[in-house]
């Protein structure tokens, strides 16, 4: 590993900062002549989105100071692409316009970009530097389907039927992208050796980017993996995530006259509602920690068929992949069961039209191992920069959300949780950032950008990820994660304890990856082309 540099000196340009900040200041001055006549409220919430904050203390020739700067100077950019990536709301895999919006804010910085890696059009690796250190940030971009929302306190769609950005991924890649570009200025504004880059994770709320670049070794030299999440705290923490697998049950029956000849049909909706009757009774008799969920996507075109296709896609879940997988083996015994049961005697006879039941895997998260000495790294600096700076305005829009959403309104979390690495786990979902934490020294970033208790996967942290206060939190990640980026660079110590730490947890669980070689990253059929 490098160790620091002695700084180069190098100081900003004269005619950089104080331009844009007079431009901005001429801005913030006309909108606080104006606006608060007419809309008081809306009017403070964009101030404070709009105005710089002050830069925290440190000389020109300071890398972290020059990191926050460069933050700052691209506050409006970063702000808008948040803003564009919430209305262009695109699903896993499809991310094209928010995809190609962040490589473009990379590359036109100086980033070689190398788009389309592990056979995904919308992902990509943008790199600065070389050498180690190696720092890595990721950007996940991808919408949910059916969550589309206005900035409103109400249920309002924007657009029918179409998705959104329940889960601040608007957020979360634009951030990673202003971090890689404020450590890069650092970099070369002070000399500092090694490597930044910017993975653009697509397809996050499938599981599926992050596993098949992690199978493609792109993850395998990185030092420090500095990932956040929109979260309605602002927190590093060490809580697990869940293993889970996520797949394709699809029964196969015959087709017949529902009414005139049902005694030559073999219903494939019989053999998923067996299946989905094992499962729930299954329920009882699983781990705490363990979860099933399942949606429909296929169930017969019409009543008077016979259905002879029936399709679910399921996710089982455990607190670690033993057992997840332990489930997984569970669930497959009933696919066998349900499909006997709806066959019966002609079970297995090729002749009578038989097709067994098709299980189709999508991809596998591993259980999360969070970098403890990575987490007290990143959590000294979600204190030196402070929670984002929340306005009357942010909050009450929070309140209303929280009210329409029939919880406490407390407003929006204006604290930072104190660091505790005995927290009892919490419930939780899963991420493929778990995945990437078995090869190379991981650590996830919490930062409120919904009201507090409002879950995400919701209409309402839609809203919340598309409004002032919202964009607001994008700001403080870029913030704390190009200061800890920073830190990596200028402290082998600290990786050292980092990578020690990392290999000692990952000896008891070597790295296979859920995914073979010749997998190919899709989302379900009734997906696409949503
Ligand atoms: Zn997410």
């Amino acid at each position: 590993m490098n160790g620091r540099k002695p700084s180069l000196l190098v100081r900003l340009p004269a005619h950089r900062m104080p331009c844009r900040r007079a431009l901005r200041a001429t801005t913030a001055g006309l909108l606080a002549l104006l606006l608060p006549l007419a809309f008081p409220a809306q009017a403070a919430a964009a101030a404070a989105l709009r105005a710089p904050t002050a830069v925290a203390p440190g000389t020109p020739d300071d890398a972290m100071a020059s990191a926050l700067q460069a933050v700052e100077a691209r506050r409006d950019s970063l702000v808008d692409a948040g803003r564009r990536i919430w209305e262009y709301a695109e699903l896993a895999l499809a991310e094209t316009q928010s995809s190609a919006l962040l490589a473009g804010l990379l590359e036109a910085e100086g980033f070689s970009v190398q788009r389309g890696v592990s056979g995904m059009p919308t992902a990509f690796v943008a790199s600065f530097g070389s050498g180690h250190p190696v720092v890595a940030y990721l950007a996940e971009y991808d919408a949910l389907p059916g969550l589309s929302q206005t900035v409103s306190s109400t249920i309002e769609p924007r657009i029918p039927g179409a998705c959104g950005h329940g889960c601040g991924h608007n957020l979360f890649g634009t951030a990673s992208v202003g971090a890689g570009l404020a450590l890069k200025a650092a970099m070369v504004e002070h000399g500092l050796a090694g490597t930044v880059r910017v993975y653009g994770t697509p397809a996050e709320e499938q599981g599926l980017g992050k596993v098949y670049m992690v199978r493609d070794g792109l993850f395998d030299d990185v030092d420090a993996c500095l990932s956040w999440h929109p979260s309605d705290v602002n927190q590093v923490s060490l809580q697990p995530s869940k293993a889970l697998r996520s797949f394709e049950v699809t029964f196969f029956g015959r087709a017949a006259h529902a009414a005139g000849a049902p005694w030559e049909g073999v219903s494939a909706l019989d053999a998923l509602e067996a299946f989905t009757t094992g499962v729930n009774l299954l329920r009882e008799h699983m781990p705490e920690t363990a979860r099933i969920h399942y949606v429909i996507t296929e169930g017969g075109d019409a009543p008077n068929i016979v259905p002879s296709r029936a399709r679910l896609w399921v996710y089982t879940r455990g607190k670690d992949w033993q057992e997840q997988e332990q489930l997984y083996q569970h669930v497959l015994a009933i696919v066998a069961g349900a499909d006997l049961m709806a066959w019966g005697e002609e079970h297995g006879q090729a002749a009578s039209g038989f097709r067994p039941a098709q299980v189709t895997d999508y991809t596998g998260l591993y259980h999360y191992n969070p970098n403890e000495a990575l987490a007290r790294l990143v959590h000294r600096n979600l204190e030196a920069v402070g929670p984002p700076q929340f306005v009357e305005a942010h909050h009450a829009f929070a309140r209303e959300l929280q009210q329409a959403f029939g919880v406490e309104p407390k407003g929006m979390d204006a604290q930072i949780t104190p660091f505790d690495p005995h927290a009892p786990p919490e419930p939780g979902g899963s991420t493929d950032v778990a995945n990437i934490s078995w090869v190379c020294p991981t650590i996830d970033l919490e930062v409120a950008n919904w009201p507090v208790d409002v879950p995400a996967h919701s209409w309402a942290s839609t809203a919340a990820s598309g409004s002032e206060g919202g964009l607001l939190a994008l700001l403080t990640a870029a913030k704390v994660l190009a200061r800890s980026g920073v830190d990596v660079l200028t402290q082998p110590e600290a990786v050292a304890a980092m990578r020690t730490e990392f290999e000692a947890a990952s000896a008891a669980f070597p790295y296979v990856s859920p995914v073979g070689p010749e997998d190919v990253p899709r989302v379900p059929e009734h997906l696409q082309g949503r």
